[in-house]
């Protein structure tokens, strides 16, 4: 079976697996412990996955919060900042093609007071610039907007974004989930980033472990929020809690290889996803049409509309043979917001597929969409 639904999920890699069970098994310290070996090598060890994760994203170590994940970590920060900050005011400003971790917490926090603008999108689930500038507004406390779209691939310039946010002095969160290890990003560099929440399990790490990136104001000191777990004070005081050792090793890891392929992985994902597009644009030339975008665009995501065919009829009969999806696997049931957010009808949503390739995809491999 060829797995081609990466975006949702990354099989673990070897190295990363072995380096987890070292402490799954014999070194099974607590790292708060302090006083005995296997608490003082279980300490070195997330010190050093922090370390391989701060050095992908360019980020201070001290700045990088361990989470169970991108959803933790959005939930840490946009709730965190609006209970933190309301006194400053009470808007917030995302975009209509987030992912449910994002836009599920704006409309809890709707429920709970707030008022949540939501920027409409282009055709490729990009955002404006220049409408987000018009948009916030004297009382607007926070704006997050996703780095890399899920469900299309493609990315918002969050540069540009980052600018406007600095200029009207208001904090900008990415949800960098599906872009981090994916392509070359240097988080030291975009002063205008406040926060930036990414998942292990994304890049060939293990599921349930993520990390929150959290700026150090003019004192050193990360920006302040409102915790949502109390306890023990780990991770600052952010996210209280046991370390998950083998989980944030695992995350440390498969972040090393990432940085270290980065470049090789974005060539080999973007011959795959051209030999893809070449191979169907052949078999099937005008019954099918590509909602995502070919260039600013994470390498090997491509988002297909096969015409007059039912995603969910063609993704169960291509299942023994090739595994994708219809978008957001975490929203499956529901047809895709993104890709009405993008301008598409109902029947057209319900044609559209996502095949999403890894580093790991063989070439040969591409060629099996040849016989269907
Ligand atoms: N944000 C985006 C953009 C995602 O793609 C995902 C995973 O599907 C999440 C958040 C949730 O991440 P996690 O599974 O680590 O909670």
């Amino acid at each position: 079976m060829l797995y081609l639904d990466n975006s949702a999920t990354t099989p673990i890699l070897p190295e990363v697996k072995d380096k987890m069970i070292t402490y799954l098994s014999e070194e099974y310290g607590n790292p708060s412990g302090k006083y005995y070996d296997l608490a003082i090598n279980a300490e070195a060890a997330v010190k050093e996955a922090r370390k391989q994760l701060s050095k992908l994203l360019n980020a201070d170590e001290k700045e990088v919060i361990f989470t169970s994940g991108a959803t933790e970590s959005n939930n840490i920060l946009l709730k965190g900042v609006a209970h933190y900050y309301s006194s400053q005011g009470k808007h917030i400003i995302t975009s209509k093609a987030e992912h449910s971790a994002v836009l599920e917490v704006c409309e809890y926090l709707e429920e709970n007071g707030f008022e949540v603008t939501y920027l409409d999108v282009d055709q490729f689930g990009r955002i404006n610039s220049e409408e987000l500038k018009n948009a916030i507004r004297q009382d607007t406390i926070l704006v997050s907007i996703i780095w890399g779209n899920n469900e299309l691939g493609s990315l918002n310039d969050i540069e540009a974004i980052a600018h406007v946010c600095e200029g009207k002095g208001v904090f900008l969160h990415t949800d960098a989930t599906q872009v981090v290890g994916k392509i070359p990003l240097s988080w030291k560099d975009i002063k205008g980033l406040s926060f930036l929440s990414c998942s292990a399990h994304k890049m060939h790490g293990p599921k349930g472990v993520g990390a929150l990136v959290i700026r150090k104001d003019r004192y050193g000191k990360l920006i302040p929020l409102t915790p949502l777990f109390h306890g023990g004070g780990q991770e600052e005081g952010i996210r209280s809690g046991t370390y998950s050792v083998h989980n944030i090793v695992g995350m440390g890891e498969a972040a090393r290889i990432a940085n270290n392929n980065l470049e090789k992985n974005t060539k080999h994902l973007t011959l795959l996803e051209d030999r893809l597009i070449e191979i169907l644009t052949e078999k099937f030339s005008d019954n099918i049409t590509f909602n995502s975008d070919r260039t600013n665009k994470i390498p090997g995501v491509i988002n297909v509309r096969f015409i007059g065919l039912n995603n969910e009829v063609l993704l169960k009969k291509l299942s023994p043979i090739i595994a994708a999806s219809t978008g957001s696997a975490c929203s499956s049931a529901k047809p895709s917001h993104v890709l009405q957010a993008i301008g598409l009808d109902l029947k057209e949503v319900r044609e559209s597929i996502r095949f999403s390739f890894s580093p790991y995809t063989n070439m040969e491999d591409v060629n099996i969409f040849k016989e269907l």
